[in-house]
């Protein structure tokens, strides 16, 4: 039966992705050697991860003095590695969710991490709006797309400082003027390879401030002056990575991209607030488009488990909410066809007329 991958992460990648990594790992580039199984040094990978920082800087439309970075250690790595670089005394962080929690957390280990808002109070529903950052904060930390809780800030935000944006699970999803951020990260995961990639966008010239030692392997600095060559990047996930740029191109960018993906989640919104059985849980104008969170109604919440079920049957995967939230949540991220989206509706109106 055919499979609807709405796993939230890791999660599905486009089909050109994984046939063209399968057939590198068994012959790289035409060397007769598997990807593997090669240097990272050689001259065939070496274009691999150069052509991938052109396709990153050219789809985000990365402007002069950025650096485009592929690490290891996930984005929870970035968590400290973006105060042990730039927190020389305060950074603001906006808590709109688990993963920007994190990351508030570990700014408290170099110096003062304020919180300027938080939707903490109503189980993180919405994102806030009404804050003020300390204007002599060092940057001020974002989490663009909550995919636990089915938010996503959908505007590039003023901010009176550097701003720091973990972009995880919204990354190429819609077109980015990265010229207001300093810094913009994520695991690859959600929408861009396998997992063991990391992606960072630094702006050059907010490096170097800081009066602290940094581990080699942690400072920004090491894995600009070695072109992510510092020591063995995940050659694998780079791969691939580069496979669903080239993927993202031909279909016309992020502005082909957005619309898609604008088009999936008003179809399934749209299911969720006609259908008198669910409702969504995050506040209409910051609903993701990313990650689609919905619950049953009060009067139905007896049938979450049969409509589960009904779904599972109908080929639908990973479409239990998180347990911080419960219900469902359909992740759409940019490689899941339309067409699930479409099955995804169609099952919940099945459900419903089974339950008039
Ligand atoms: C998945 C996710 C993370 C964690 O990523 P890892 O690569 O597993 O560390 C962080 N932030 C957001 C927004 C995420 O979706």
């Amino acid at each position: 039966m055919k499979k609807y991958n709405f796993n939230a992460g890791p999660s599905v990648l486009p089909n050109e992705t994984v046939k063209n990594t399968i057939q590198a790992i068994e012959n790289f580039a035409g060397t007769g050697l598997g990807l593997m199984e090669v240097s990272h040094r050689s001259k065939e990978f070496q274009a691999v991860v150069d052509e991938a920082v052109v396709l990153f800087k050219e789809l985000l439309n990365i402007p002069e003095g950025y650096s485009v970075l592929f690490l290891g250690g996930g984005a929870s790595l970035q968590f400290c590695m973006i105060p042990y670089n730039l927190l020389e005394k305060k950074a603001a962080y906006l808590n709109t969710g688990t993963w920007a929690n994190k990351a508030l957390k570990e700014a408290g280990l170099f110096g003062e991490a304020v919180e300027v808002a938080s939707s903490k109070e109503a189980n993180y529903s919405y994102i806030p709006k009404k804050y003020t950052v300390p204007a002599d904060a060092d940057y001020f930390h974002i989490t663009t797309n909550n995919t636990i809780f089915g938010t996503e800030i959908h505007t590039d935000i003023d901010s009176p400082v550097p701003l720091v944006a973990d972009m995880s699970s919204d990354i190429f999803s819609r077109p980015v003027d990265v010229s207001k951020y300093g810094v913009i990260y994520g695991g690859a995961q959600k929408n861009l390879a396998p997992a063991g990639v990391t992606f960072v966008i630094v702006k050059d010239e907010l490096l170097g401030k800081v009066n602290r030692p940094i581990p080699t392997m942690l400072d920004y600095r090491t894995h600009i002056k070695d072109g992510s060559m510092f020591n063995t990047p995940p050659v694998v996930p780079v791969y691939a990575a580069l496979q669903t740029l080239k993927w993202l191109k031909a279909l016309g960018g992020v502005k082909e991209m957005y619309k898609r993906n604008k088009e999936k989640a008003d179809l399934l919104y749209a299911e969720i607030d006609r259908n008198k059985l669910f409702k969504g849980t995050a506040a209409v104008e910051d609903r993701s488009l990313m990650n689609i969170c919905f619950v049953m109604n009060d009067e139905y919440k007896g049938l979450e488990d049969d409509f589960y079920k009904l779904a599972t049957a109908k080929g639908m995967v990973g479409i239990k909410g998180h347990r911080s939230v419960g219900g469902f949540r359909a992740s759409t991220y940019n490689a899941l066809p339309k067409e699930a989206v479409e099955a995804l509706v169609a099952c919940m109106q099945a459900f419903e007329s089974q339950h008039k």
